[in-house]
């Protein structure tokens, strides 16, 4: 993650923002605007290179505590940032779609679909039931030379591949 890096998703906050539009005053101070925010995560601690100091009360350091207060909820690495579908403990993959983001109480504007703006955007309805899902399968099956039955969630499409033998 960098400054000016898009976030896509971050816990208990909604929305594509970069860290550098959120905290432009940190961002104005911050004294290797490439720099990885990871870098400045050292022996446990966050070790910060302003290029002036931060004055106690000031509204720059108001920014800087909110963004250590999003920070916490972050894993740190080295590596690029990417999706990350993490396994819920009912064992079952959890996308940020809006129906999730929801159930989070993550403020959102809707819960439609961005695609189709048609119906709620569940993944059942992303993968298997939007429009353009359903001509994506459409293609598959064309390309792929499969007679594909249409879906209407994962397990259904589980279930037709081990009745295939895949
Ligand atoms: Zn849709």
């Amino acid at each position: 993650m960098r400054w000016q890096q898009q976030i896509l998703s971050f816990p208990h906050s909604s929305g594509d923002y970069r860290l550098r539009d959120k905290f432009p005053r940190l961002y104005d101070i911050e004294s290797n605007k490439e720099c990885f925010i990871a870098e400045r995560w050292v022996e446990d601690q966050w070790v910060w290179s302003w290029n002036r100091s931060i004055r106690c009360g000031s509204r720059i350091e108001h920014q800087l505590m909110e963004m250590l207060a999003m920070l916490m909820n972050v894993n740190i690495t080295d590596a690029d940032d990417k999706w990350k579908w993490e396994l819920e403990l009912d064992g079952i993959f959890s996308l940020p779609t809006r129906m999730n983001l929801a159930a989070k109480d993550i403020d959102i504007p809707s819960v439609s679909c961005p695609i189709c703006n048609n119906k709620i955007e569940s993944s059942d309805h992303t993968f298997f039931k939007c429009d353009t899902a359903v001509h994506l399968w459409r293609m598959v099956s064309r390309w792929c030379d499969l007679n594909l039955p249409g879906f209407d969630n994962i397990s259904s499409m589980l279930s037709w591949l081990e009745s295939i033998g895949v």
